[in-house]
């Protein structure tokens, strides 16, 4: 199948083909004409599988046939990195037509409110927002929703997670009733559900590997202490010579303190996470995307959404708390049919949990030896109930979604 069978606007084929995509992803060819037919839509879909492309094409598109005349289309994502990404995409993917998009999200400056409440009043054919700082905008007047036609929930499931269902209910309340809706996420715990049966009119589903990592991931295990962790990545990266690296722990806090310890051994690396002001997040991504920061270490906010092209090596400094988690982490690597590696690191108190994660994604995964001067690794009992739970559970960011 190519893009050419959808019956696509000439110009953004156009744009497709600059992009270098030859043919759709199986999430473009399921959602695309679904999309394209005017159905509401259910996706169980990961990132990495391309389905942004997958509503952003079709709803290009649509707003090329017939323009509304004022907000077209309002995308609702739970971060700022993904707002920002997908306006990024957006952009990229309506170079050749004349479509506007602008994403509202919270952080910055004072400049930076003024700046998208400006934008705002002018309008623009798609807005990306997170919903807290939507909410906010709304409340300040001069939005108006009654152009909008299509409206995407994407991660939908994480937007639940960090507690924003009564923010999205309070947007969905102000927008017109007749509308397309599109609901994109990884998992449809019974809340998706829940709220999908709310918002959705008897919607297509469509379900695009469940929990599967990308085939063009090369995963591996090492068994090791804590105090080995440190001196094992510093061997595994002299090891690999990587160029673009994303190292994942589970709070902010040990991030930081990562950040100081690789770098205390001469690894130059950067840590991203909330507490930087918003103009430092961007211009580590962007220094990270450029490779001018090869060594990027953060939280699982990371692991969702961010699509930097070429990234070789996704290093678990620990078991993350949800075995979800590990697939949306090793997705960071081998994005779209290209091939990385991703390796865990197992306490001798996370074994039980990772087995989860093997158990999820339906394969066991190669346990490779320590370093020889590293002395010896946890013996491996996966079985076993650690004395006091998993170490990560109580540092859970988010809520465990229900399954
Ligand atoms: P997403 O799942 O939307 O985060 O997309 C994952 C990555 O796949 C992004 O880097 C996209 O640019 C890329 N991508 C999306 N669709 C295609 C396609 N049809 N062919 C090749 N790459 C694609």
């Amino acid at each position: 199948m190519t893009f050419e069978d959808f019956d696509l606007d000439g110009g953004v084929l156009d744009s497709i083909e600059s992009m270098g995509y030859k043919s759709p992803t199986p999430i473009q060819e399921q959602a695309i004409p679904v999309i394209l037919a005017g159905h509401d839509l259910i996706a169980c879909a990961q990132t990495g599988t391309g389905k942004t492309a997958a509503f952003v094409l079709p709803l290009l598109d649509k707003i090329l046939q017939t323009p509304s005349g004022g907000i077209n289309t309002l995308i609702l994502v739970p971060t700022r990195e993904l707002a920002m990404q997908i306006d990024q995409q957006i952009e990229a993917m309506s170079y050749f037509v004349d479509v506007s998009s602008m994403a509202v999200y919270g952080g910055g400056s004072g400049a930076n409110w003024n700046q998208q409440k400006q934008a705002l009043s002018k309008g623009a054919d798609i807005i990306i927002a997170t919903p807290g700082r939507l909410i906010a905008q709304m409340q300040m007047g001069g939005l108006d929703f009654s152009y909008l036609e299509t409206l995407v929930l994407d991660e939908a499931d994480r937007m639940l997670d960090m507690g924003f269902y009564e923010d999205l209910i309070r947007i969905i309340s102000q927008l017109p009733k007749e509308r397309q809706t599109l609901c994109f996420s990884a998992t449809m715990p019974p809340k998706i559900r829940q709220l999908t049966a709310q918002i959705l009119r008897n919607p297509v589903q469509i379900n695009i590997a469940i929990s599967k990592p990308a085939t063009g991931i090369k995963q591996l295990a090492y068994l090791a202490f804590d105090q080995q962790k440190l001196a094992l990545t510093a061997s595994i990266l002299k090891e690999g010579d990587y160029k673009s690296v994303i190292i994942f722990s589970s709070t902010k806090e040990k991030v930081k303190k990562l950040e100081r310890e690789l770098q205390r051994i001469g690894i130059a690396a950067k840590a991203f996470h909330s507490d930087l002001e918003q103009e430092a997040r961007e211009q580590l991504m962007y220094a990270f995307k450029a490779k001018r920061v090869s060594v990027l270490v953060g939280t699982d906010v990371l692991s969702r959404g961010i699509d930097v092209e070429g990234i070789e090596l996704v290093l678990n400094y620990d078991v993350p708390p949800d075995p979800e988690d590990y697939v949306h982490r090793i997705g960071r690597t081998a994005r779209a049919a290209k091939t990385g590696t991703a390796i865990t690191f197992i306490n001798e108190l996370d074994q039980r949990e990772f087995s989860f994660i093997e158990k999820l994604i339906g394969r066991s995964i190669e346990k490779m030896p320590l370093p020889i001067e590293l002395g010896p690794a946890p013996e491996y009992h996966p079985q076993k109930r650690p004395p006091n739970g998993p170490t990560q559970k109580k540092n859970r960011k988010f809520k465990k979604p229900s399954k």
